[in-house]
């Protein structure tokens, strides 16, 4: 998948042309290539290895998406634990404050995502493909809400949906995307 330099819309890296604003799509470079020296001590071989900078990626599966979010898990877990103890007692709405601010604060930051999300390579762009802003993190996490109240199918919806959405992120217009480097 790359993204039109334009008007950063995600499509098919095998498209001439983008589907949304009609920029030619930017010429696909990939350059493999060694260099093998040799002196008096023996010989080196330095490789050069040149990729298209403009392939961003695919959308993400839903199972990278289920070890992203246990990472998180874990993560909060223990900061909620431990805010907890600091103010003796508040857990569950430590817990649910934490997760907003946590979800909001990194996929709004330079990372577009989650500690669990950087381990798995994993960033968020709103849905025509640019960062996403606090608030919307925020928006994305409330929705979560309602993948979860609806016996958690929200979340499946990966498994099925054209760009590997799940509820939340199509409420809040939102795709996730594994990054190629
Ligand atoms: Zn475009």
């Amino acid at each position: 998948m790359v993204q039109c330099p334009n008007c950063k819309e995600f499509y098919h890296e095998n498209a001439s042309f983008c589907p949304a604003c009609g920029t030619p799509a930017p010429k696909s470079i990939s350059v493999n290539a060694s260099v093998t020296e040799t002196g008096p001590f023996g010989s080196t071989t330095t490789e050069v290895k040149l990729s298209d900078s403009t392939f961003v990626g695919t959308y993400a599966t839903f199972g990278e998406r289920v070890l992203a979010f246990l990472i998180d898990a874990v993560i909060i877990t223990i900061g909620t634990a431990i805010l907890s103890a600091i103010f003796s007692g508040g857990g569950a709405f430590i817990a649910w404050i934490l997760t907003a601010v946590y979800y909001g604060y990194f996929e709004s930051s330079k990372y577009m995502g989650t500690p669990g999300k950087i381990v798995m390579k994993l960033k968020v762009y709103s849905g025509n493909g640019h960062p996403i802003s606090f608030l919307n993190g925020v928006g994305r996490y409330l929705a979560k809400l309602i993948s979860a109240i609806i016996f958690g199918i929200g979340y499946l919806f990966p498994l099925f949906t054209a760009k590997k959405q799940a509820l939340h992120d199509m409420i809040a217009n939102c795709v996730v995307i594994k990054a190629s480097n």
